[in-house]
């Protein structure tokens, strides 16, 4: 049976849920609650019930469900309330701004007993997938380095991200996706340091992109990169493998991967460039290279609603789990830390 579910936020993301509600199997949307009367008027006209306060939706007891879409200063507050008023709770990314606020709210959700997750949906970006099934798979051995990239040329946006009060900036908006595929990429690794360095090229309030190094305990590492001022994008994601090589240009491109046949070569044609000849830097042949694409994965955003729904039933174990987006915001915190500092840091778990 559907459950019956509510929208906090109905703006650009509480707009998305909605749909998204609208078309689900496993949703029926009771409505929604916005702070802004004229988005809850915009939603009447649209036909969907608008919740005059939020005590109202916490008073409807048919609602088991809401997903929490307001901007990120005001996570903490209204997913507690939520939770110690009776409703599972998904809240958008990034949870919070502190290590501090989500343990209060995983609190919160341990005392009343509902549950809490976070709407990490760029788990199900086809990009990401390919790099994950391709790491699991051991087809190219494993990833020595893997670079994650996302660049645009239009700064940020101009609404409450760029402002720090409300949890504005990259790291915390794009960043926390980044950082979680990474994760999953690199799921058996532990991490030993952290290296961040901040752009600030449109704005000085927030940071408008960064480079952030996760350096693990076995050597390998992992990268990832937000730029806003970028006018000829880099690839979004390079990996490096222990017996090959793999490259996704852009988010729905298939992946290139060049998996080494055999390390030894006999004949080298050496490459001309404009100071000379050069075999190291040479591309190798198809005798030594095995080059192919990959299949795009089969992916249904859906499935993280549904993933909810059975986890509320306890048929499924939630995807996105406590521990990982603990870990999550610490390595965002200690970036923040790395960057302000100019140093690479160790750790802190
Ligand atoms: P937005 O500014 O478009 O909408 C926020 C809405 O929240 C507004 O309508 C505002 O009136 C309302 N609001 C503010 N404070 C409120 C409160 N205390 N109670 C009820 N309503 C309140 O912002 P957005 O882009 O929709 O972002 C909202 C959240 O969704 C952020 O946490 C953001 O990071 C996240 N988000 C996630 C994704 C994703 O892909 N997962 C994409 C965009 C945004």
């Amino acid at each position: 049976m559907k459950k019956k579910f509510a929208v906090v936020g109905y703006g650009g993301m509480g707009s998305w849920h909605v749909g998204h509600a609208q078309k689900s199997d496993v949703l029926e949307l009771a409505g929604i609650y916005d702070i802004d009367e004229n988005k809850r008027t915009l939603a009447t006209e649209r036909g969907i019930y608008a919740y005059s306060s939020l005590d109202e939706l916490i008073g409807d007891k048919s609602v088991e469900l809401v997903t929490v879409a307001i901007p990120n200063d005001v996570h903490l507050e209204t997913v507690t309330r939520l939770l110690r008023g009776g409703k599972n709770v998904i809240c958008e990314k990034p949870v919070a701004l502190s290590s501090e606020d989500l343990e209060e709210m995983i609190k919160a959700s341990k005392e009343s007993g509902k549950l809490f997750t976070v709407h990490q949906n760029r788990r199900w970006d086809i990009d990401y997938l390919a790099m994950q099934q391709l790491a699991d798979s051991g087809e190219i051995g494993k990833p020595i380095r893997v670079e994650s990239r996302i660049h645009g040329s239009r700064g940020i946006p101009s609404d409450w991200r760029c402002h720090k009060q409300y949890g504005g900036g990259m790291i915390l908006d794009w960043g926390v996706h980044l950082i979680d595929q990474l994760m999953l990429i690199y799921k058996n690794e532990k991490i030993a340091t952290i290296n961040c360095v901040i752009t600030n090229i449109t704005t000085d309030e927030v940071d408008d992109g960064f480079y952030l190094t996760i350096t693990f305990e076995s050597g390998a590492v992992a990268f990832c990169e937000v730029g806003t001022y970028n006018f000829i994008a880099l690839p979004r994601f390079y990996m490096k493998a222990e017996k090959g090589s793999a490259l996704i240009t852009d988010w729905r491109e298939k992946t290139k991967v060049a998996k080494c046949k055999y390390w030894h070569e006999n004949d080298v044609l050496p490459v001309q460039t404009a100071a000379g000849l050069t075999k190291t830097m040479a591309p190798r042949d198809s005798v030594t290279l095995d080059e192919y694409e990959l299949e795009i994965p089969k992916s249904d955003v859906h499935n993280f609603y549904r993933n909810v729904v059975k986890a509320i039933d306890g048929e499924e174990a939630q995807l996105v789990t406590h521990d990982q987006v603990r870990l999550v915001l610490k390595i965002m915190e200690q970036a923040f830390k790395s960057a302000e500092l100019g140093q690479t840091i160790k750790f802190e778990y």
